[in-house]
């Protein structure tokens, strides 16, 4: 069977309290034989943490989602600083700016935008200060709020890689983020009947500069699509991507699992 990760699962979630160690084990027999817990703030990071110091195939980021911005220490270095340095840590994440869900989407007013959109500039800005000084890569959340997301990012291209997960926008953005030395990562929306926009994007990259990830519990791919989403439907998600890239799945195998590797600090 072939071997692939999954760079991008929230393990920590209330939807996988009950059976942790029968989805990693899932995961381990459709061949996904790595996963990188994904933290969205300081408490969920340290569960991230005390999940893979459990289970030797699971490594952990460590971050605070802009979702959550408004809950955010004024400051996060310190204490950021101090979870990345935890021995299983491979990356901060996932940070960055989403103007998908802004204050006026609930009720809120311009002036709660503004603030809002300032807040997650800090936050961002913040936790890529630590990833540069820890030599740590990135792992970025965007979500319609593509350009003033690079704008945070370019600053710190040359000293962190980012990974920009769950990559939907067009070719041309994907090309922009390659060109700053990142590269992107396509979940099961790939897999989506019409995602054709998301699948011409992928055809666009470089095999070596993309990986493969559920962001489990959500987005789960065909044929499980609005189910809970797992790390073993990495196995759907990698057909589909080959399909796509007209490769096979040992191409599509070793090009992925390189790259992350390369991109995850420990992992191996
Ligand atoms: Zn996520």
């Amino acid at each position: 069977m072939k071997e692939f990760y999954d760079t991008h699962a929230h393990l920590d979630f209330p939807d996988f309290r009950d059976e942790l160690p029968e989805v990693i084990n899932r995961a381990a027999d459709a061949g996904i034989s790595r996963i990188v817990t994904i933290g969205t703030d300081l408490e969920s990071s340290q569960r991230a943490i005390e999940i893979a110091n459990r289970f030797e195939s699971v490594f952990a980021a460590v971050g605070w989602h802009p979702n959550d911005c408004m809950e955010a220490p004024e400051d996060i270095r310190i204490q950021l600083e101090s979870l990345a340095k935890s021995s299983k840590v491979s990356a901060i994440g996932e940070i960055g700016i989403d103007h998908y869900r802004l204050p006026s989407s609930r009720g809120g007013t311009e002036t709660d935008d503004a603030f809002f959109k300032a807040k997650q500039v800090q936050l961002f800005r913040q936790q890529l200060e630590v990833a540069a000084e820890l030599g740590l890569n990135v792992v970025i959340h965007q979500r319609a709020a593509f350009e003033p997301c690079l704008e945070v990012f370019e600053p710190f291209a040359n000293r962190v890689r980012g990974v920009f997960h769950c990559f939907v926008d067009n070719p041309a953005a994907a090309k922009r983020v390659l060109e700053l030395g990142s590269i992107v990562s396509f979940t099961g929306v790939c897999t989506f009947k019409n995602a054709s926009e998301v699948r011409e994007t992928l055809s666009s990259v470089p095999i070596h500069n993309l990986m493969l990830e559920t962001d489990a519990p959500f987005l789960a791919p065909m044929p499980f699509r609005g189910k809970r989403c797992e790390p073993a439907y990495v196995r759907e998600i990698s057909e589909v991507v080959g399909q796509t890239l007209e490769v096979s799945l040992d191409t599509l195998s070793e090009a992925t699992c390189k790259v992350a590797k390369d991109f995850f600090k420990g992992l191996c």
